[in-house]
């Protein structure tokens, strides 16, 4: 790390004899690697991954290494906005239904540490294009791509091209096994998926009704059609509010069908979930003013559907 490592973190590495250096790097001894596992957060611009990717050290992420080692299924959740509510709801749903499952990526532990340390059979993803850049052959065996609007530019010279690329990286290993959740209404979605080349089962939803969908609304009721069933719920039964977090619901009682969860626990779990803490988080109520905090939206985007959703 050019920076300090907490005390905490570097415990770990001695208490595994695994030797670090802090405050800067020394080039050549990374450059002498056979692979490097590398942080999502350290741009590929960085000179020393440049040097590395020049001299042909393969770069991957911790999610690429730790697929290695299991044969556990992968419920893997991407998009601009939503993967942090969707990863958790699914992840509700599958402990509910009684899955030996793990909570991995950006929210929860590191994937590598649970391989190692825990071994659940399921484990529900939350991925940015960060981590995907540097991921290879790691499968998803159910892949999520809530939608796909501007952020992180800078990281992507401002292409929106290269963006979305990164993002369907997510698909790249699937086969006729895996299944591919995604949102009809999202135009750079559905352009990019009518381009794709792909073997997976797809599970569109949508908040309307529509042929192709696997998941819409009407007169109030959420339905789910997949080849495993059909189940139907009120849509006022969600526990989360607005259009947004219907969307979210919407991807994750689909992966809990790819996964043949019953409809029962399915609706049961999204009636009952708690909202995570910052995103449309009620607050409380002072002199007839609701103060919600929604500290997460964190791009136009999502600050559009947390207003419409008031
Ligand atoms: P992420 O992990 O992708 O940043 P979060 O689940 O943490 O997403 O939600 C962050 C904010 O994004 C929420 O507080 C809400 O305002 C907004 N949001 C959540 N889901 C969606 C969605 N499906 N579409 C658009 N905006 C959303």
């Amino acid at each position: 790390d050019s920076g300090t490592i907490p005390e905490r973190y570097a415990e770990v590495l001695r208490a595994e004899g695994i030797e670090f250096e802090q405050g800067g790097h020394t080039a050549s001894r990374v450059l002498d690697a056979d692979e490097v596992v590398k942080s999502p957060g350290i741009p590929p611009t960085a000179p020393l991954v440049k040097a590395l990717v020049e001299k042909g050290v393969p770069v991957i992420s911790e999610i690429e290494l730790a697929g290695r080692y299991t044969h556990a299924k992968m419920v893997c959740i991407t998009g601009s906005n939503g993967k942090t509510t969707t990863t958790m709801l699914t992840y509700h749903i599958l402990k509910d239904a009684g899955l030996n499952v793990g909570l991995a990526g950006n929210v929860g532990r590191s994937l590598a540490w649970q391989v190692a340390r825990e071994n659940h059979d399921v484990y529900v993803i939350e991925l940015s294009s960060f981590q995907l850049e540097n991921m290879y052959d790691f499968k998803a065996n159910v892949a999520v791509i809530l939608n796909i609007t501007p952020d992180h530019m800078d990281r992507y010279d401002h292409s929106m091209e290269l963006y979305t690329a990164a993002k369907f990286r997510i698909l790249r290993t699937q086969t006729d096994d895996d299944y591919f959740i995604y949102w009809l209404g999202d135009p750079i979605v559905s352009r990019q998926v009518e381009q794709l080349q792909s073997h997976a089962r797809m599970l569109p939803f949508s908040e309307t009704p529509c042929a192709e969908a696997a998941a819409w609304t009407e007169d109030g009721v959420l339905n789910f059609k997949t080849s495993n069933e059909a189940w139907e719920m009120p849509r006022h039964d969600l526990s989360l509010p607005g259009l947004h977090n219907l969307y979210n619901s919407m991807a994750a009682g689909l992966s809990a069908s790819a996964l043949h969860i019953s409809p029962e626990v399915t609706c049961r779990a999204l009636a009952d979930f708690e909202a995570v803490e910052h995103r449309l988080e009620f607050v409380r109520e002072v002199d007839g003013v609701r103060y919600i905090n929604d500290s997460k939206a964190t791009n136009v985007n999502s600050t559009w559907y947390a207003l419409e959703s008031m």
